[in-house]
């Protein structure tokens, strides 16, 4: 292992003077994935920021909204009585990751900017353009059965454009995607806000670069806006064994239902492409209308016209048409 510099901030702007601009220094939070990373070689800052002593640990309610410091762990989240009451979408995603040692450890920051999972990239032999970025795509011609069904979006979907096929590993990120939640980052060109669909990347150039996040960012909080969505809303998650998986395929759906009716749909999937996947037309196709099984499978069908699978997982297909139907069943309470 490289040597390195290792850091201790106190405050936000501390730490933010002390990463600088500079792409050779990094934050580290818990540690669950970046220690992974550093112990294989795919990463070797040469500066570690240990932004554990930042006050940024909170959970609260804020005007119409609630604010998540970027410390929170993940358990502390799952099990507030804040997000359990307001935002049980993100309770339910958060609670399907990783495993309950691992959720005391991750933080909320930490858990937006994990790795893709995709094996090339951890295998330094292996050529992969996001940890080398030229040096090829391995699950291309390789294994890649998890790998994306949507690519560069409706109408540019295709695995030549593409310069890697990886898929974005989080669940809690789907959920805050469908929740259209705010990411607050610190910077040396000061504080600013970007919105979930704008902050992870998909892949047709830079494939290294997974967020639109600048060097030296820090992210400071999330802020998901009070909504509808309590009553009914589910997130769905399969995977290979029950519990230590990453998702094949998720779904984060959330419904607002009242007379018999819709009135506001969101949903986003994962496993699915290099970001969480918004599914934007779900809201136009349901809304007003009563929900019924029929009515789901047109919305998942409709989605799926624009997937394209890779040799080993055209599987894919079906069952995210499948889990979009059963979560959106499930959210609407209807068997
Ligand atoms: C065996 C295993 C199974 C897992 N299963 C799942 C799963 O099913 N679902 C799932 O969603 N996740 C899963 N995970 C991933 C886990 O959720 C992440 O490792 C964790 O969320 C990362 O959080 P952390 O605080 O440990 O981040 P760290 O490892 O500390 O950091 C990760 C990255 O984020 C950066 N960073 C951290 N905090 C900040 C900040 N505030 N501002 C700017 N940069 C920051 C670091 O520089 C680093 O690049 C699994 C992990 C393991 C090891
Ligand atoms: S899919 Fe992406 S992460 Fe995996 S080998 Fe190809 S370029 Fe690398």
């Amino acid at each position: 292992m490289r040597p390195f510099q290792y850091l201790r901030p106190k405050t936000v702007a501390e730490a933010v003077t002390m990463a600088g601009d500079n792409p050779e220094a990094q934050y580290i939070a818990g540690g669950t994935n970046l220690i992974d990373l550093m112990k294989r070689g795919v990463t070797s800052p040469a500066k570690l920021i240990d932004i554990n002593h930042l006050p940024l640990r909170k959970i609260e309610h804020r005007n119409d909204r609630v604010r998540i410091g970027a410390l929170a762990l993940n358990s502390d989240v799952a099990e507030h009585r804040l997000i359990q009451t307001r935002q049980p979408l993100l309770a339910q995603a958060l609670l399907a990751g990783a495993s309950g040692q691992l959720r005391n450890m991750a933080t909320v920051g930490g858990n937006l900017l994990q790795r893709t999972r995709c094996s090339y990239f951890y295998d330094l032999a292996l050529p992969c353009n996001k940890r080398k970025p030229g040096s090829g795509c391995g699950a291309e011609e390789g294994i890649n059965r998890t790998h994306a069904i949507f690519f560069a979006g409706n109408g540019f979907g295709g695995i030549e454009k593409s310069s890697c096929l990886a898929v974005h590993p989080s669940d809690m990120c789907v959920a805050l995607t469908a929740l259209e939640t705010t990411v607050v980052v610190n910077g040396p060109d000061g504080e600013r806000r970007v919105m979930m669909k704008d902050f992870h990347r998909l892949t047709t150039q830079q494939p290294e670069l997974d967020t639109n996040l600048r060097p030296g960012e820090l992210i400071t909080a999330i802020e998901v806006e009070d909504n509808a969505f309590a009553r009914h809303s589910h997130y769905l998650k399969v995977r290979d064994r029950a519990s230590y998986a990453f998702a094949l395929v998720s779904v984060a759906a959330a419904l607002q239902i009242d007379g018999g009716k819709i009135w506001d749909a969101r949903m986003a999937l994962g496993g699915v492409a290099h970001k969480p996947w918004r599914y934007w037309a779900v809201d136009l196709m349901l809304r007003g209308q009563a929900p019924s099984e029929k009515l789901f499978r047109e919305v998942a069908e409709h989605e799926m016209k624009s997937a394209k699978a890779t040799e080993q997982n055209a599987f894919k297909i079906r069952l995210t048409s499948n889990a979009i139907v059963a979560a959106l069943k499930l959210a609407a309470g209807i068997s």
